[in-house]
């Protein structure tokens, strides 16, 4: 099941700890008292337009500034929280913060961050909470974000699970105003009559097929593919994962719409975005050898 929830996670079972499930236990004691004591913390991922060069958004990733083991990644941590439902509080807390924070940068003097949208990643057991309809509302309520710049990713997987129920679900959440993205299309078991139905506004190229369009002909039909029924379906649609700045020629030269990628901006804290920004305002695309940023 944990394989299902997609993109390659790692186990938490750490190498040396005898029992895994003890381990899941300790991991799972652990977050609980992680988020009660605000160790969680949010990176952001700009998304970038790739004819422009403009910052569009970014998305929220959730990190874990764990007291003993440094900075783990949700791949330490996320299916441990899906499995027992602790993803819900977890999920909860991204959303406002993610929320909170796009509001902040509103406000900032300046203003290069401001009026971007920011996405939150939901999982499976989230799309089937009864609550996360109102927990959407409050959030909106309270921060004062407007719902067309809050961008909701689901993956294929976590849509395919109950797909009517899922249907439902979206139906509510369109209904607030919120966009809604499939993240790591391609690699779920994608029904083209659900993706049809679903009404969903993004459609995110899985990070697989990316980086793998200049050495293998097929994932370079398989994005040229995704962009094609994306925009068929008036979709936008997003490359994950650009690394090389052919990549960037390549899918221009497709037609994508938009990219991330650690070519254009790894994960970052909010100051660390900032400071991006303030240091390269417009990200030069056009330059075709430009190499990636030291990171
Ligand atoms: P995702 O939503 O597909 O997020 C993109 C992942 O790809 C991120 O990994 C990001 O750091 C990584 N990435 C971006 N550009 C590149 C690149 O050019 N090269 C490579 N190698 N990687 C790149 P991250 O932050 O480790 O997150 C992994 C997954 O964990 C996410 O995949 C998402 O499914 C899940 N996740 C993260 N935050 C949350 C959250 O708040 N809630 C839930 N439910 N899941 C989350
Ligand atoms: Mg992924
Ligand atoms: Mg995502
Ligand atoms: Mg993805």
């Amino acid at each position: 099941r944990a394989k299902q929830l997609g993109g390659g996670r790692a186990e938490v079972h750490r190498p040396g700890s005898p029992d895994p499930s003890q381990d899941r236990l300790a991991v799972l004691e652990q977050l609980r008292a992680a988020l009660r004591e605000g160790q969680l913390r949010v990176h952001y991922q700009p998304r970038v337009h790739l004819r422009s060069g403009d910052v569009t958004g970014v998305e929220a990733l959730v990190r874990w500034e764990h007291p003993g083991r440094g900075l783990l990644s949700p791949a330490a941590f996320v299916d441990a929280a899906e499995t027992s439902g602790v993803i819900r509080e977890l999920g909860a807390w991204v959303l406002a913060e993610a929320a909170t924070q796009a509001v902040a940068w509103d406000r900032e003097p300046g203003g290069r961050l401001a009026g971007l949208q920011v996405s939150v990643n939901l999982s499976t057991r989230q799309l089937a909470d009864d609550d996360l309809v109102a927990r959407v509302t409050e959030v909106l309520e309270r921060t004062g974000l407007a719902p067309s710049r809050l961008v909701l990713e689901i993956t294929e997987t976590a849509l395919m699970h109950r797909p009517g129920a899922a249907l439902r679900a979206l139906r509510e959440l369109k209904a607030l105003g919120v966009l809604l993205a499939v993240d790591d299309f391609g690699t779920g078991y994608s029904s083209l009559t659900y993706l049809k139905q679903f009404p969903v506004d993004e459609l995110k190229i899985d990070r697989s097929f990316v980086s793998g369009m200049h050495t293998d002909p097929a994932d370079h039909a398989i994005v040229a593919g995704c962009v094609h029924l994306a925009h068929a379906l008036g979709l936008v649609v997003v490359a994950e994962g650009l690394e090389t700045p052919e990549q960037v020629v390549a899918l221009r030269a497709m037609g994508c719409d938009q990219a991330q990628g650690f070519l254009l901006g790894r994960p970052g804290t909010p100051e660390a975005l900032a400071l991006a920004r303030a240091e390269a305002p417009d990200i030069d695309l056009t330059a075709a050898g430009r190499t990636p940023a030291p990171s």
